[in-house]
């Protein structure tokens, strides 16, 4: 059995779309699957950033925004991380992008992890800082298999930034050794810095996703993260990573808004996105909500057996509906 419910547009915080370089397709991999509007999570710095612009904000039917990667080479060859030795990272040059496309990019991306940045971070969030505090614009850190603690991250963060794979399996997240989510977490939340939780190929664990619920956890907002290997697949899909939590008992009255309402505020897009009310977007997201047995993975190794699961069924963006792939 199976009922359909209609939602407003979906929006992902955090995914990679610039197809035809690591990027999942931002049409067929996030809009048929319920997402109207997507930020890229730093795909790009300020280097391809043009590219980015013409051949994939201006040409898409989704909503497109981009955080851009403070390392001026983005993610175009991940084999060395972007912000190894600060040999990328250009302030300036950031800088100057951001302060030119203030309608295309909502902030700084930095990915802190060691395979990244090396063993210590803190010289490049240091210079992501620079960037945000000359522009006025957020930061969106990257988080988990970090050498230093994720408290020593949030001492650099201001209310309106962003930390993203929160409910991430690997070392130094959200929560302490004695598996509790961090008071430093607490207080950065009440300060204002948002927690999102992207999933991707290696942010998704549910040993600590249980622990975080289980401490009252529940995170601002959830993204994909989806890339161009996980773009086929629906355990990456926004659909299935909602069918997840629901899977260890947040119901969808809690579920909705981290794909729709909370991410519109997050934008200060509230009455135009993330809403059905008259005057917004025509943006909807219609999910069949299927009844019957399901295993759901994370990446860690581990599953969970659902009774319930999501999938996308129909899109409809600024009045064009699309239509989901069968497997979805
Ligand atoms: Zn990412």
């Amino acid at each position: 059995m199976s009922v359909k419910i209609v939602l407003p547009g979906m929006i992902d915080l955090h995914a990679h779309i610039f197809s035809g370089l690591h990027g999942a397709h931002p049409e067929r991999a996030c809009l048929a699957r319920g997402s109207t509007t997507v930020l890229d999570g730093g795909s790009v710095g300020a280097n391809a950033f043009p590219g980015f612009k013409e051949y994939i904000i201006e040409r898409s039917r989704t909503r497109v925004q981009a955080w851009l990667n403070i390392s001026s080479v983005g993610l175009i060859d991940t084999r060395v991380g972007e912000l190894m030795g600060l040999l990328w990272v250009d302030v300036d040059a950031a800088v100057k992008m951001a302060e030119a496309n203030r309608d295309s990019i909502i902030g700084f991306k930095a990915r802190l992890s060691t395979y990244v940045a090396g063993g210590d971070f803190k010289p490049a969030l240091k210079l992501t800082r620079e960037a945000a505090d000359a522009t006025g614009l957020p930061i969106m850190i990257h988080i988990g298999d970090t050498n230093d603690p994720l408290p020593v991250a949030l001492g650099f963060l201001r209310p309106g930034d962003v930390v993203t794979h929160s409910l991430t399996g690997r070392r130094h997240g959200i929560l302490g050794y004695d598996g509790k989510v961090l008071p430093a977490v607490r207080e950065a939340r009440q300060a204002g810095i948002h927690f999102d939780a992207a999933h991707g190929r290696s942010h998704w664990g549910f040993d600590n996703i249980r622990k975080a619920l289980e401490g009252g956890f529940l995170v601002d907002t959830l993204s994909t993260d989806i890339s161009e290997p996980t773009s086929a697949d629906p355990t990456f899909h926004l659909p299935q990573i909602m069918s997840k939590l629901m899977a260890l008992g947040v119901g969808l009255d809690d579920l909705v808004p981290l794909v729709t309402s909370n991410s519109a505020r997050y934008l200060k897009r509230e009455g135009e996105l993330g809403t059905l009310k008259p005057g917004a977007a025509g943006d909807v997201s219609i999910l069949e909500l299927q009844e019957g047995t399901f295993t759901l993975r994370d990446n860690e190794g581990q599953t969970v057996q659902a009774r319930q699961r999501l999938r996308p069924w129909r899109t409809i963006r600024a009045g064009e509906v699309v239509e989901a792939p069968a497997e979805s």
